[in-house]
């Protein structure tokens, strides 16, 4: 099981990264600042480090140039501006990939496991996820109801990615619309319903009964274990 040092001063975010991170069988470390970051590198020893670059204490930068001197463990940096990686591509420090402010905590996993499987590290284990008789396997980038393939769109897809990753979880549309675009805020968040809607009747196209996709009023939808 690969462990991930999570630098990240932003708490609300470093515990979303936890919590996916440990959904996909990762085992984490979380800093919240710089110094604490450099001594769970030493004692942590982690198999990949998710850096931020902006935290309150240090530049990350610098913590990634001390780390660098001695220690070539994949480093993947977070950062809020485009501009800033384009810098760092210039630079040439040595990370290994880059993440743009805002992401989807999916993509983070998907850049780590990339990373890792990229360095031979051990990739986590599970990459089915099952919700009552819904299953997805995101490596095969499939899923099905009751062993029926369901034929999802790009954004019907990560919707209920979302859902299986975090069952009875209530998620707003915003969070959902964060979800289909990448981290991306550009459009509206009624087109969720849409996509929800499609969604459920691809659902009951195999099953009438199936009603695993709830309503959370005035919040957004979940899906049910007990759907
Ligand atoms: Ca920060």
């Amino acid at each position: 099981m690969a462990k991930i040092l999570i630098v990240e001063d932003e708490l609300n975010l470093n515990q979303i990264l936890q919590d996916y991170l440990h959904h996909f069988g990762y085992q984490t470390v979380s800093a919240v600042t710089g110094a604490e970051a450099l001594s769970f590198w030493k004692e942590e020893k982690p198999d990949l480090i998710l850096l931020d670059l902006n935290l309150p204490d240090m530049d990350g930068l610098d913590i990634m140039r001390e780390i660098r001197r001695i220690d070539t463990v994949p480093i993947v940096i977070v950062t809020a501006r485009d501009a800033e990686i384009e810098r760092l591509i210039g630079l040439e420090l040595g990370s290994d990939d880059y993440i743009s402010k805002p992401f989807s905590p999916r993509e983070v996993v998907a850049r780590i496991k990339a990373v890792l499987r990229r360095v031979g590290q051990p990739i986590a284990p599970s990459t089915i996820l099952r919700l009552g008789n819904l299953q997805m396997d995101l490596r095969g980038h499939t899923a099905s109801l009751n062993g029926v393939e369901l034929e999802l769109t790009p954004a019907e897809y990560e919707i209920l990615a979302q859902f299986m990753t975090e069952p009875d979880r209530a998620f707003t549309r915003l969070e959902l619309l964060e979800a289909t675009q990448g981290g991306g805020y550009e459009g509206y968040e009624r087109t969720i319903d849409i996509h929800i809607k499609n969604l459920r009747q691809k659902l009951k196209a195999i099953d009438p009964e199936n009603n695993a996709i709830q309503t959370v009023f005035g919040i957004g939808y979940r899906a049910m274990r007990k759907g």
